[in-house]
């Protein structure tokens, strides 16, 4: 029998959903090792047992997989945020192929999905427009900024970080030498008491505007012009331009990481971004896509699996700040946004105007409440956020039947589960293709495309 705390020698078979490794011990029991990889044999310690399974840790590598690689990350195995980048990046997206199909075979009950080839990145590091740093305290008492140790809230500093935008190394430093000489605290999670939470940087990779956004347990900061100086100083080193310094408040004791109130320090109280040729205004507490060479991508693809010719009534469901609904609006006759957060809302309302496109219109609201409401469509494009589409949205999609209904979707499993109830009938699933938008990490985006029964 496994015990907790025995060691192990494991061949790793597999990966798991969230990129870990899985062994089998000798008597069948499922063991799951992050860090490990197919193809590596490894001297596992046991941590969690449980009746049909276990977790592990990898206490030595004996025969390294011939598709391991060095991360270029320092702190790969401890941060909680790439799971994957010990493995090469043909690897990943082959895992990553593999869970799309898997998924749909498994919980969608789909046979031979029609899949294509996923669309991986040509720039592996250093691509993420957006990061949420955890600020805490060290054992010496200092502020210190980075991020959550793998499985726990301990923060752990990584000024380097090889996915993000490379200006934040510089930003993280200097916010946390200001907390020093403004004796600003560290918020304690615990406790509920501090005053700083976190630092969440977004930048525009097409436009070069950077905002920085501190998250706070109180409505003020002293020295705000001081701080916007430095941070100035810091994004020019980088060729960029700090164009937003915000204020968020957060007062409550949640894990949740922004509240609902921000307050402008310096500059504009959003940045702009561009996709391909349209302007985007971006608020603080709107959704934006992380990974703009990729989402270009992915946009592009949804366009070509709507198939639009200029004559269509659109929906965009789960819109954000209206990107796709935009991004498509030259395409369609008119097109009808949908997406929950007001201030997302009010965004896209501006980025239509800024682009000068008069037949996209949008509604604050639940995309189930709102779409029962909207002029019937010929083509409808959703993009929940991991929980997938709400059921009821499921049936107003199958009552309305339009010609094409593109589904882009940031969790396989919940795809599969409405794709099970979306083909029983009504929908064919023609199309589906994975687009690789998070790189080192076991997340996926896919795009599929499903045509009405005649
Ligand atoms: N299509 C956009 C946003 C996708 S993210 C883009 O590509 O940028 C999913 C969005 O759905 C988020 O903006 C989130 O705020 C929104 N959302 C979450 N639940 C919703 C619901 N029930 N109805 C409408 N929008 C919702």
């Amino acid at each position: 029998m496994l015990a907790k705390n025995s060691e192990i020698e494991l061949n790793i078979t597999a990966l798991g959903n969230d990129g870990e490794g899985i062994g089998r011990s000798g008597d069948g029991i499922t063991i799951f090792v992050p860090g490990a990889v197919p193809g590596d044999v490894i001297l596992a310690h046991i941590t969690k047992v449980k009746k049909t399974y276990a977790y592990g840790i990898v206490k030595e590598i004996l025969t390294a997989s011939k598709d391991r690689v060095e991360p270029k990350c320092p702190v790969a195995s401890k941060c909680g945020g790439c799971t994957l980048q010990h493995l090469s990046y043909e690897k990943q997206l082959e895992y990553k192929q593999n869970k799309v199909r898997d998924c749909i075979e498994r919980i969608g009950g789909i046979v031979d999905p029609p899949m294509e080839p996923i669309v991986g990145a040509e720039n592996t590091y250093f691509y993420r427009n957006k990061a949420q740093f955890p600020v805490g305290t060290d054992k010496d008492g200092n502020p210190v900024i980075g991020f959550y140790r793998r499985h726990s809230h301990d923060v752990v500093n990584n000024p380097d970080c090889v996915i993000q935008a490379p200006v934040n190394g510089g930003i993280m430093k200097a916010f946390s030498e200001f907390m020093v000489e403004n004796s600003l605290s560290s918020y304690n999670e615990e406790t509920g008491k501090g005053l700083i939470r976190h630092v969440y940087t977004r930048v525009g990779f097409a436009t070069k505007e950077v905002m920085v956004c501190i998250v706070a347990n109180g409505k003020e900061i002293p020295n705000a012009a001081g701080l916007a100086e430095r941070l100035s100083g810091v994004c020019k080193e980088h060729g960029l331009n700090l164009a937003s310094l915000v204020l968020n408040v957060n007062r409550e004791k949640t894990n949740v990481i922004l509240g609902k109130e921000t307050i402008t320090l310096y500059g504009k109280d959003h940045i702009t971004d561009k996709i391909g040729d349209v302007a985007f205004n971006i608020s603080p507490l709107s959704f934006y896509q992380v990974n703009p060479e990729q989402t270009k991508k992915l946009y592009d693809l949804a366009a070509e699996y709507a198939g639009l010719t200029g004559n269509e009534v659109l929906w965009d469901l789960y819109c954000g700040i209206g990107t796709i609904s935009l991004y498509l609006s030259r395409k369609a006759k008119k097109v009808y946004g949908v997406e929950i957060i007001p201030e997302a809302i009010e965004n896209a309302k501006e980025n239509a105007r800024i682009n000068g496109i008069i037949n996209a219109e949008f509604f604050t609201g639940a995309s189930e409440d709102v779409a029962p409401k909207l002029p019937t469509p010929d083509v409808i494009i959703v993009d929940p956020p991991r929980k997938g589409c709400d059921e009821k949205l499921i049936s107003t999609i199958l009552e309305v039947k339009p010609r094409r209904l593109v589904y882009v979707s940031c969790d396989p499993a919940t795809l599969a589960r409405d794709l099970k109830i979306l083909t029983a009938g009504v929908f064919t699933l023609n199309r589906v293709r994975p687009v690789d938008q998070f790189i080192h990490s076991g997340h996926v985006e896919t795009v599929v495309l499903l045509t009405r029964v005649n």
